[in-house]
């Protein structure tokens, strides 16, 4: 709030007990976990490039990026969480549930300082309000954060780019590799609803440092050119989804998009979050595993890896009581009570 005037209403959170979750390192735990099981494989440095249906379910051929070597996987299940690689993939199925799908490229830069006078002082996460026509994850923040080895950054953004790139290190081919006769009519007719959106995109594309660093000031009036920098951060690919009455819509959220028999499933959308990616995959269990989901020994082991699956914690305020004592005993925080 330095150099705001004293009245001014704001909104913000403070994370007094330090809730900043490192998915990179969670992930890593996991792996570590399963690698020591002989039913696991992990292969890395491996690009998908074909998949095809077998009699038994599906064949998946990789590309090793470092050894020039190609490997096939056999599968029963196969499910696609490439991020902005999943919408090339499910196409390469050949399942006709694809053939509903296009994807948007939208990028997302940031102002980041790395500045302890800067870095140090600013410990919240303050949100403004999302511009007219901007999708609700543009909305503007500034953002501390703790990177690994407990380096404070703080970040101001996401100002929108474009690029035909799906990935952020992919080829500027991935947009049209994947516009299909099936998928353009959706495409055209989402960017003709879609007026505010384009315009957003458009004004976003054109801005300069210097405008950013103006929208940076409406957060920080105190900002100095000098300590911050402008750093791609990620390749966002929006879901636009054919539709029977207005051609095609334009999907904000996520996507999972499952065969008919269910063999094969793909996750595509903008910004799944590593934060709901639990509740993404027991929407995924309970929509490629529907009869086992039912059955009463997935019902058991669920409610034991998710005690309070299945229930909404807003109508069970002693459920969520419980959850949050659990959470924070296990990550030894000390929480406020939940408020409902
Ligand atoms: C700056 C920034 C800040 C964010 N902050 C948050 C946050 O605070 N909280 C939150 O919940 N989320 C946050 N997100 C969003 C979150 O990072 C993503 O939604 C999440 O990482 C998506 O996970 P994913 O596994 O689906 O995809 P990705 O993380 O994109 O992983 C997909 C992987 O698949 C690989 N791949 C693609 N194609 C192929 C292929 N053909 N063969 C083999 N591999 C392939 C890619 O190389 C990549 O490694 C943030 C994102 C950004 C960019």
């Amino acid at each position: 709030m330095e150099g705001q005037p004293a009245d001014k209403p704001f909104a913000a959170t403070w994370s007094a007990a330090g809730t900043d979750v490192n998915f990179g390192e969670i992930t890593r735990q996991y792996i570590g976990y399963l690698a020591d099981l002989p039913q696991f494989t992990l292969r890395t440095g491996c690009e998908v490039r074909h998949i095809s249906r077998t009699s038994e379910g599906w064949k998946v051929t990789c590309h090793d990026m470092h050894g020039n070597t190609t490997h096939t996987v056999e599968a029963r299940f196969l499910f696609i969480g490439a991020g902005g690689g999943s919408l090339p993939l499910l196409q390469a199925t050949g399942i006709p549930e694809a053939d509903d799908y296009a994807g948007f490229p939208v990028g997302g830069s940031f102002l980041v300082s790395e500045e302890p006078q800067v870095a140090g002082r600013h410990l919240a996460k303050v949100y403004g309000k999302a511009d007219v026509g901007a999708p609700p994850m543009s909305v503007p923040h500034l953002d501390a954060r703790v990177l690994d080895g407990g380096k404070h950054v703080v970040l101001f953004g996401p100002f929108a780019t474009f690029s035909t790139k799906f990935l952020k290190q992919g080829s500027f081919f991935d947009l049209p590799a994947t516009v299909t006769s099936k998928n353009l009519w959706p495409m055209l007719k989402v960017g003709m609803h879609n007026f505010d959106l384009v315009t957003y995109l458009a004004g976003q594309v054109v801005l300069s440092q210097k405008d950013k660093m103006k929208q940076l000031r409406t957060f920080y009036p105190n900002a100095r050119d000098e300590d911050w920098k402008l750093v791609q951060a990620g390749q966002r690919v929006q879901v636009i989804k054919r539709d029977a009455d207005n051609g095609g819509v334009l999907k904000l959220g996520t996507e999972i998009v499952s065969s008919a028999d269910g063999s094969v499933a793909a996750l595509l959308g903008a910004s799944p979050g590593a934060s709901t990616a639990a509740p993404i995959m027991l929407e995924l269990l309970a929509k490629a595993f529907k009869d086992k989901v039912a059955t009463p020994e997935w019902q058991a082991t669920l409610r034991q890896i998710v005690p309070s699956y299945g229930l909404k914690l807003n109508d069970h305020p002693e459920e969520l009581q419980r959850e949050w004592d659990r959470t924070a005993k296990v990550l030894e925080l000390a929480l406020p009570p939940p408020q409902v």
